[in-house]
Order: C-alpha cells, then sequence, then structure tokens
C-alpha cells in the first residue's frame, strides 16, 4: 500500500514481531557485541533513521547535531573542491566554511539564494551546491527542482545537498526534487519539543549514504541514545504539528501584514512554523522582545512553544535588515499569540 506521509510518519521504523514493544528501546550501548556503536549504529539510531528515511525517501543518518550533518556532508568532497552556499542561510553552516576556506581545505562562493541565474551557472562549475530553502532566516524559496536539473545537466555533475530544517519532509521532499542529499537540523521541527541536539542526512544513493556514514565514523559526531530516541517520538507528531503550525503562522504572518508598526513580513509560500517580520529599527525590535508575555525572547526554533529572535543582533547574520525578528510559531492558541504580539507593539508607542 502507499500510505501517506502522515501514516508512515507514525508507524514507519517500528519494531513488527510478534510480542515487540510498541517502541524501539532506548538501547545505551558503546558496543554490541565485537561491533562499536560508533562504526555500526545502535537500534535506537536505526529506527530513526529509519522513519526519516522512509519520508524523505532515502537513506539517512543520524548526527549528534545538524552540524554534525553538515560537516558530514562537506567532507563528501575532496580538498580544494568549491562549495557553493546562499549568503543567506544558517550562520553556523557559513561559518564552517568560512573556516574550511581559511584553512585551504575547501573553496568556497556565496551567492544570493535570489540569483536564480547565479545559482543555474553554478552548477556546471562547483563540486558541491548547498540550497537551504525556505532559508534562514530571510524565508527566500530556492527553485531546487531547476537548480537540481542544471547540476545533473552539467558534465561533471556537483552534489546538489539541501538544509530541508525549515520545510521538513512535509512541506517537501528535496530528493524527489532532484537533489542528492538532505540534511535536517532535528534539533528544530523534526524533534520539535526543545528537548534534544540531533542532525541528520538522507541520501539518494547507498553510495552516498555510505560516505556520510563513514564522515560520521570519522568525526565521531555520533547521535546519544536519549536523543535519537525523543527526536523519533518527536517525529511521531511531526505531521500534525507541521499542520497546525503553519496554519497559525499563516495567520500571523496575515494579521502582522496589516498592522501599521510593521514594516514588512515575509512567509514562504510552501508554509512552515517560521515567519520573519521587520520593524523600524533594532531598538524598537529588542523593546519588542521584552514586551512579550507569552512568547519567549529565546533562539533557536520548531519547537511546541513559539519564539522570537532578532537575528541581526548575532554577528553570522549582520546582513539581514536590523529589526528583523524571526518568530518561531509554536503550538499556543493563535489568538493568544496575536494578543501578546498586539499588545507588544503598542507598547512601542
Ligand atoms: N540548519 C539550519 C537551517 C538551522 O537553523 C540550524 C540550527 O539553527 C542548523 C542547520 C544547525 O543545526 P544544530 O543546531 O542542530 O547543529
Amino acid at each position: 500500500m502507499n500510505w501517506s506521509a502522515r501514516t508512515r510518519a507514525v508507524n514507519s521504523g517500528r519494531l513488527d514481531g510478534e510480542g515487540d514493544p510498541a517502541n524501539v528501546p532506548i538501547t545505551p550501548a558503546s558496543h554490541l557485541g565485537l561491533g562499536y556503536a560508533r562504526e555500526d549504529a545502535t537500534d535506537t539510531w536505526r529506527a530513526f533513521e529509519a522513519a526519516v528515511g522512509d519520508l524523505e525517501g532515502g537513506h539517512a543518518t543520524a548526527f549528534a547535531s545538524g552540524m554534525g550533518a553538515v560537516s558530514a556532508v562537506f567532507d563528501l568532497v575532496p580538498a580544494g573542491a568549491e562549495v557553493v552556499v546562499p549568503t543567506d542561510s544558517y550562520a553556523g553552516m557559513r561559518d564552517t566554511l568560512n573556516h574550511a576556506e581559511a584553512s585551504g581545505r575547501l573553496r568556497a562562493r556565496r551567492l544570493d539564494p535570489r540569483d536564480v541565474d547565479g545559482w543555474l551557472a553554478a552548477a556546471g562549475e562547483a563540486d558541491l551546491l548547498w540550497l537551504e530553502s525556505p532559508t534562514n532566516p530571510s524565508l527566500v524559496e530556492m527553485p531546487i527542482e531547476r537548480i537540481a536539473a542544471a547540476a545533473a545537466a552539467s558534465e561533471d555533475p556537483p552534489i546538489v545537498a539541501v538544509d530541508n530544517t525549515f520545510a521538513t519532509p512535509l512541506g517537501q521532499q528535496p530528493l524527489s526534487l532532484g537533489a542528492d542529499v538532505v540534511m535536517h537540523s532535528a534539533t528544530k521541527l523534526i524533534g520539535g519539543h526543545s528537548d534534544l541536539l540531533l542532525g541528520v542526512t538522507v541520501a539518494a544513493t547507498e553510495r552516498l549514504a555510505e560516505g556520510l556514514r563513514a564522515a560520521r565514523r570519522r568525526g565521531g559526531a555520533t547521535p546519544g541514545a536519549l536523543e535519537a530516541w525523543l527526536a523519533l517520538r518527536g517525529m511521531r507528531t511531526l505531521p500534525v504539528r507541521y499542520a497546525a503550525v503553519s496554519a497559525t503562522a499563516a495567520d500571523l504572518a496575515k494579521r502582522l501584514g496589516e498592522h501599521p508598526a510593521v514594516v514588512a513580513v515575509r512567509y514562504p509560500s510552501l508554509g512552515g512554523g517560521v515567519v520573519s517580520f521587520e520593524l523600524t529599527d533594532a531598538a524598537s525590535a529588542d523593546a519588542f522582545c521584552t514586551h512579550l508575555r507569552l512568547i519567549r525572547h529565546a533562539t533557536s526554533l520548531g519547537g511546541v512553544e513559539s519564539t522570537v529572535e532578532r537575528r541581526a543582533a548575532l554577528a553570522g547574520d549582520s546582513h539581514v535588515p536590523a529589526g528583523l525578528l524571526r518568530f518561531s510559531v509554536g503550538l499556543e492558541d493563535p489568538d493568544d499569540l496575536w494578543a501578546d504580539i498586539t499588545q507588544a507593539l503598542e507598547r512601542l508607542g
């Protein structure tokens, strides 16, 4: 049967033998007899990987964090390779590439995610195209399918990797759009409860998956047993959480767009739980954060609780407007969230 993503999120990665427990056990083991966990995998990681791999349509490998997964993807290309990244994208990923460039391991090229022609041209020249869509924090949607097609048509096709953290496999499946590797910070929507750090890659081919597992073996960014178990538990409700936060975020994006104190609103056409909006300047945005009573002034995103952060305050995101707030919408009542937003905006005077 062709079960839907919603059904598969609930059921994939479960044990199905007679008398098996409802949930895979947390296996706290560094070795499995003669097998060493870092070189192999425990049942708990495998169950999480089976579930994510099923939803993304490929071979999944879990890592200790999203950045562990990013580093493993960068490890797929040889020294001196050219990596193209969007100028607007997760700052930690760009920092890792800056470091690899400064130390001479990789060559970096930075392109505006809106510069489609630039990306199509780069597809014929680079070794690794790193896409993020929608981007963090400006929520730019990149044409994954067009860029992947251009990459596939080039003489020496680059690896096309997509950070799918914001869209989740419920919003889009980049492998089905032609990408080679998908990466997630499972810390965010997949885990969904702000109680863990975890990353995962999903490769289109077993050959690429083996490269990523080898990078995990060498780099050592193995997932913790509890984290993998919690992330799998979180994934069971990802479809309903994703639908709920998308509905609330779309509603709040509309209301924000109509508020006179809001300069601009960005919300992706594919949905998702993040809305970015601009107030006039840094001081107003900082004051807004301190006036909030319900929405937490906190970093990270994708939890059941709503959070907001002024991204230009961070060194890695100094390119975004000073008053831009990244708002991660949680599962609270949308009217309560709006009441909190309006009272905080009113107090700006
Ligand atoms: N990719 C995106 C889009 C992110 O937002 C983050 C973290 O904020 C990462 C990657 C890195 O993931 P982690 O914090 O789990 O290492």
